[in-house]
C-alpha cells in the first residue's frame, strides 16, 4: 500500500474531462415511439408537415354567422337569425350560411361555408327555430384560423431539445408518431466489495448490503443514461479486469478506488488504458479516479456511499449528460439562503457539505462523515465550499443546490 503522492484539484479533473469528451464519438441516433420519447434528446429537428388547425374552427359554443348580420344588435334591438342546422367537431355543416341565417356550432367544429364569425351563445337568446342576436361580433371573431397554432414547415422542436410532456402532445398533433433521438449512453455499473450483499438484502454479520448500486442506477437514469447492472464484482483482479472490458460507453466502478490492498481498479485502468486522474483534493470523495479504456470513459468512485454520490455528481454525471447531448451543469435547482450556523472547511480542498432547510435558513448537518449515508437523506441539498475558502460564518448567504 502506498498513499496518494499528490492530489489533483477538482478543476484539473473537470478540465481533463472536458478535454477528452469531444473525442468520444457522438452517440448514434434511434427512433422511439411517442409513448417512450419523454425525456429523450432530439437528434433531428421536428418540422410540421401540416397546418394546425387544418381548417377554420370555432373557439366557442354558439352560432356560425355572417358578422354583417349582427351589426347594430343590442338587448333592445334584437336581430333574429334563422337556424338552418348544426355543426359539431368532426362533422361539418353540409350547406352554406346565407344572409339572415345561422348554424349552431360547438367548440372545435369547422366554421360552415358562408359564415365568417362565431356568435357565442352568451350573446344570444333562443327564439323557436330562430335565435336573437343581443350583441354583435366582428369578422373572424372566435374563429381559429388555419395554421394559427402551427404552420406547415414550422420547426416545432429543434435538435438537442429534451422532449417534455407537452412536446409529445405537439408532435402527436402534427401527425408525428415517433422521434429520432440520441441513443442513451450505456453505463456499466460495477459494484465491487467482498463484504457486499446484493442490494436490498438484510445486513448479516460483517456483511453489508450494496447501497451504491440502486443509487447510481437512479442517478444514471436521471442523467439520461441506460444503467447496466451486472451484479456484485468481487475484489478480484481477474474478474474486475473482465468486467472492465465489457462493452459500454461509460463504466462506473464503485469501491476499491483508493490505495488499499484490495483496491485493484486503479492499477487495472492504468494497465488497460489511461488513469488520468487519481486522488482529488475534495471531501468527501478524495480517492476518486478518472480515466479511459479504449472508447469508454471510466470513473472510479469511492465505496463510501456519500463519497460515491459526491464523486458521481462532480464528474460522472457531467460526462453522462454530455455524451447523451444534455447540458453538463448540475440538474439541481440553486437557491441563495442564510446559514444558521457556521460551516467550517479546510483550505486546499473542495467541500461538499450536506445541509438542511430550516425556517430561519439553512443548517449544516452535524454528523456528516463520508460513511453516513443518512446524512444525504436527511439533507435537503448541499453547499460547495471552494478550495480557497475556510468556510462561511453564521449569517452568511450561501448557494444551496437542492436535491431533486
Ligand atoms: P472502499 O471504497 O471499497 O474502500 O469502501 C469504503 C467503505 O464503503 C467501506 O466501509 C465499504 O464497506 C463501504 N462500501 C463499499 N461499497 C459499498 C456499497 N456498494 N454500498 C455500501 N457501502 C459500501
Ligand atoms: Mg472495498
Amino acid at each position: 500500500m502506498r498513499g496518494f503522492a499528490a492530489r489533483a484539484t477538482v478543476e484539473q479533473a473537470i478540465s481533463w474531462l472536458n478535454s477528452v469528451l469531444p473525442s468520444f464519438a457522438e452517440l448514434p441516433t434511434e427512433m422511439v415511439g411517442l409513448f417512450d420519447a419523454a425525456t429523450r434528446v432530439l437528434a433531428q429537428d421536428v418540422v410540421s408537415g401540416v397546418n394546425v388547425p387544418g381548417f377554420a374552427r370555432s373557439m366557442m359554443d354558439g352560432y356560425g354567422v355572417r358578422a354583417d348580420d349582427t351589426q347594430g344588435a343590442t338587448a333592445y334591438n334584437r336581430l333574429p337569425l334563422r337556424i338552418i342546422g348544426t355543426c359539431l367537431p368532426g362533422t361539418p355543416f353540409p350547406g352554406r350560411v346565407s344572409a339572415g341565417e345561422a348554424v349552431r356550432i360547438m367548440t372545435g367544429a369547422p366554421l360552415p361555408d358562408g359564415a365568417d364569425a362565431v356568435l357565442p351563445v352568451e350573446q344570444t337568446e333562443p327564439d323557436g327555430d330562430q335565435v336573437s342576436v343581443l350583441d354583435p361580433v366582428t369578422v373572424g371573431k372566435h374563429v381559429g384560423q388555419i395554421g394559427e397554432d402551427i404552420r406547415q414547415g414550422d420547426v416545432v422542436r429543434s435538435t438537442g431539445s429534451v422532449l417534455r410532456p407537452q412536446d409529445l402532445g405537439v408532435l402527436s398533433s402534427i401527425g408525428v408518431d415517433r422521434a429520432t433521438v440520441v441513443r442513451r449512453p450505456r453505463v456499466r455499473i460495477l459494484i465491487t466489495g467482498n463484504e457486499l450483499l446484493p442490494a436490498g438484502t438484510k445486513p448479516e454479520g460483517y456483511r453489508i448490503a450494496d447501497a451504491n448500486g440502486p443509487m447510481l442506477s437512479a442517478l444514471v437514469t436521471r442523467d439520461g443514461g441506460e444503467p447496466i447492472v451486472p451484479g456484485i464484482v468481487p475484489d478480484d483482479p481477474v474478474q474486475l479486469r473482465e468486467a472492465l472490458l465489457e462493452p459500454a460507453d461509460v463504466v462506473l466502478v464503485s469501491g476499491g478506488s483508493s490505495v488499499g490492498q484490495e483496491d485493484h481498479a486503479p492499477r487495472l485502468v492504468a494497465e488497460l488504458g489511461e488513469l488520468a486522474i487519481h486522488g482529488i483534493a475534495m471531501r468527501p470523495s478524495s480517492p476518486t479516479g478518472l480515466g479511459r479504456i479504449g472508447g469508454k470513459l471510466v470513473f472510479l468512485l469511492p465505496g463510501n456511499p456519500v463519497s460515491c454520490l459526491c464523486a458521481y455528481d462532480f464528474f460522472a454525471g457531467r460526462a453522462i449528460r454530455a455524451l447523451g447531448g444534455r447540458l453538463r451543469d448540475w440538474p439541481y435547482p440553486r437557491i441563495r439562503v442564510r446559514l444558521t450556523r457556521k460551516l467550517v472547511s479546510t483550505v486546499g480542498r473542495v467541500d461538499y457539505a450536506r445541509v438542511q432547510l430550516r425556517d430561519e435558513g439553512v443548517e449544516p448537518i452535524a454528523i456528516s462523515g463520508a460513511s453516513i449515508l443518512s446524512s444525504t437523506t436527511r439533507a435537503d441539498g448541499f453547499v460547495i465550499v471552494p478550495a480557497d475558502s475556510e468556510g462561511y460564518p453564521a449569517g452568511a448567504d450561501v448557494d444551496v443546490f437542492l436535491y431533486g
